[in-house]
C-alpha cells in the first residue's frame, strides 16, 4: 500500500503552501488506505528550532490532520526527526563509498559523483520532465563536520521510510534529478513524484512568509477561522475536485482526491474566498459547537458568562452575520454585560421623535405583564402594546432593539429579549427611558 510523507524543515511557522502539501499527502493516504508519515527535516542546526517544529505540529493538528508515523505517533521507521538519524546517514554514506560514488575534497568535504546521464522525472502533475546530463560540479553531500546536506538525507529517508509517492512543492522539481541520481546510486527505486505548483498572491507575486493569509497560526487559527473551512479552502488552491460545489467535507475531498488532477499552473490565493468558506461553515454549526469555537475569542474580548446554553444561543443567533469568529464579540457583547455602549446614531434615533419614550413605556408595561418569557410571548406583548397605542409593531421593535442592545443591527429583537431574560430586558428599557 502507498506511503507518503510531509517533510517540513522547521525554520518558522507552518505556511499555507506547506499546509496544503500536508493536506494533499494526507488526502492521498486516506483515500488509498495508505500510510501518512510526518518527518521533521531538522538537520540545519543553525536555522531549525524545536519551537518551530512544535508550531508546525500544532498547526497540522489544528487542521485536523493525523499521521500514522512520526512525532507523537511513533512507527517502525523512526526516529522521525532527521537530527536523530545520523547513524542511518553514516551507514548510507558508507554504501556510496563502497560503490565508489564519493570522493573527498582537500578541505574534507565529501562529494557525490553524479552519473551525468539524462534523467527523466515522471511527474504526476508536471508530466515527464527530462534533465539533460548535468554540467554542474559533483554535489557535496557530507560536510567537513560530518553533517549531511538536504538532498542526501532527504533521499536516504525516502528510501528508509519506503516512500511510494512524494508530493511536494514545485520548488523542489529542479533538484529532483539529483534525488533520482542518488536513488539509482543506492540501487533503490525512486518514488512517484508529484510537484505541486506555487501559491501566488492575488497580484501574481510569489507568496512569502510576510504576506497576508500566509501563516496558519497567525492568519487562521488566531484570526477566527474554523479548521474545516481552512482545510476545504486550501484544497481548492491548485486543485478542482469534480463536484457540483467547492464546499466539500473532508470525507468528500478524500473520496475525490487524485494527485494527477492537481493543476500544473500556479494557484492564486484569495483571502476573501477563504473568509467566504469560513462563513459557510460557521452557519452550519450547532449552538454548542459554535460556542466551543467562539469561546476563546469571546473571553479574549473580556466577556464572561455562567450560562453556556444562553451564550451558545447568543452566538448562534448572529451566525449568519459574521464570517470570522473574531467578529462575534462586537455582535453579542450586550448579551453578557449591562454596561454595553450605545452606538451614537442609536442615541440620536431614540431621541429623534417625541413619541418614542411613550412607545417604549407601553412596550415595557406589556412585557412586564407577560406570564411566561418566550420569543412568542415577547412578540405577543409588543404586538398588544402597539395595538393599544394604535401603532404598528414595526414602530416599536427598533426602539426596543436600541434599548436592549445599544445597536441598530443584530438578531431578532424577540431573540435578544428572550435570551437576556425578563428582568434584564425590563431594566434595560427603564435605563433607556431615564
Ligand atoms: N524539507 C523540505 C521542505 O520543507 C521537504 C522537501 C520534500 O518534501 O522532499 O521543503
Amino acid at each position: 500500500s502507498i506511503r507518503v510523507r510531509f517533510a517540513p524543515s522547521p525554520t518558522g511557522d507552518l505556511h499555507v503552501g506547506g499546509a496544503r502539501t500536508a493536506l494533499f499527502n494526507w488526502l492521498m493516504a486516506r483515500k488509498e488506505g495508505g500510510t501518512f508519515i510526518l518527518r521533521v527535516e531538522d538537520t540545519d542546526g543553525a536555522r531549525n528550532t524545536a519551537e518551530a517544529a512544535a508550531g508546525i505540529i500544532k498547526g497540522l493538528r489544528w487542521l485536523g490532520l493525523d499521521w500514522d508515523e512520526g512525532p507523537e505517533a511513533g512507527g517502525d521507521c523512526g526516529p522521525y526527526f532527521q537530527s536523530q538519524r545520523k547513524h542511518i546517514y553514516d551507514a548510507y554514506f558508507k554504501k556510496l563509498e563502497d560503490a565508489g560514488r564519493v570522493y573527498a575534497e582537500p578541505d574534507g568535504a565529501q562529494r557525490f559523483k553524479f552519473s551525468r546521464t539524462a534523467i527523466t522525472v515522471h511527474d504526476l502533475v508536471c508530466g515527464d520532465v527530462t534533465f539533460a546530463p548535468t554540467e554542474e560540479p559533483d554535489m557535496t553531500i557530507r560536510r567537513p563536520d560530518g553533517s549531511y546536506i538536504f538532498h542526501f538525507v532527504n533521499v536516504v529517508d525516502d528510501i528508509e521510510m519506503r516512500m511510494t509517492h512524494v508530493l511536494r512543492g514545485e520548488d523542489h522539481l529542479s533538484n529532483t534529478w539529483k534525488h533520482i541520481d542518488l536513488f539509482n546510486a543506492f540501487g533503490a527505486t525512486p518514488p512517484t513524484y508529484a510537484h505541486i505548483p506555487l501559491i501566488l498572491n492575488p497580484d501574481g507575486t510569489k507568496m512569502s512568509k510576510r504576506d497576508a493569509g500566509s501563516a496558519i497560526e497567525h492568519s487562521y487559527m488566531n484570526a477566527g477561522f474554523l479548521p474545516d473551512a481552512v482545510f476545504n479552502y486550501l484544497c481548492m488552491l491548485g486543485w478542482t475536485p469534480k463536484a457540483e460545489s467547492e464546499k466539500l467535507s473532508r470525507e468528500q475531498l478524500t473520496a475525490l482526491f487524485d494527485a494527477s488532477s492537481i493543476h500544473s499552473s500556479n494557484a492564486k490565493f484569495d483571502l476573501k474566498k477563504a473568509q467566504w468558506f469560513n462563513a459557510q461553515y460557521l452557519r452550519e454549526l450547532s449552538p454548542d459547537a459554535l460556542l466551543a469555537s467562539a469561546r476563546r475569542f469571546l473571553t479574549d474580548a473580556g466577556l464572561s458568562w455562567s450560562d453556556d446554553a444562553m451564550a451558545a444561543a447568543a452566538v448562534h443567533s448572529v451566525r449568519e452575520k459574521v464570517s470570522l469568529l473574531t467578529e462575534f464579540p462586537e455582535w453579542v457583547h450586550y448579551f453578557f454585560r449591562e454596561d454595553y455602549p450605545f452606538e451614537a446614531d442609536v442615541v440620536t434615533k431614540l431621541k429623534a421623535k417625541p413619541e418614542n419614550p411613550g412607545l417604549l413605556k407601553a412596550a415595557s408595561e406589556h412585557l412586564a405583564q407577560a406570564a411566561e418569557w418566550t420569543e412568542q410571548s415577547v412578540h405577543d406583548a409588543v404586538e398588544a402594546a402597539a395595538k393599544a397605542l394604535n401603532v404598528k409593531p414595526g414602530a416599536m421593535m427598533p426602539l426596543l432593539r436600541f434599548a436592549l442592545s445599544g445597536q441598530s443591527r443584530g438578531p431578532g429583537v424577540t431573540t435578544i429579549a428572550h435570551l437576556i431574560g425578563k428582568e434584564k430586558a425590563l431594566a434595560r428599557i427603564q435605563r433607556a427611558l431615564s
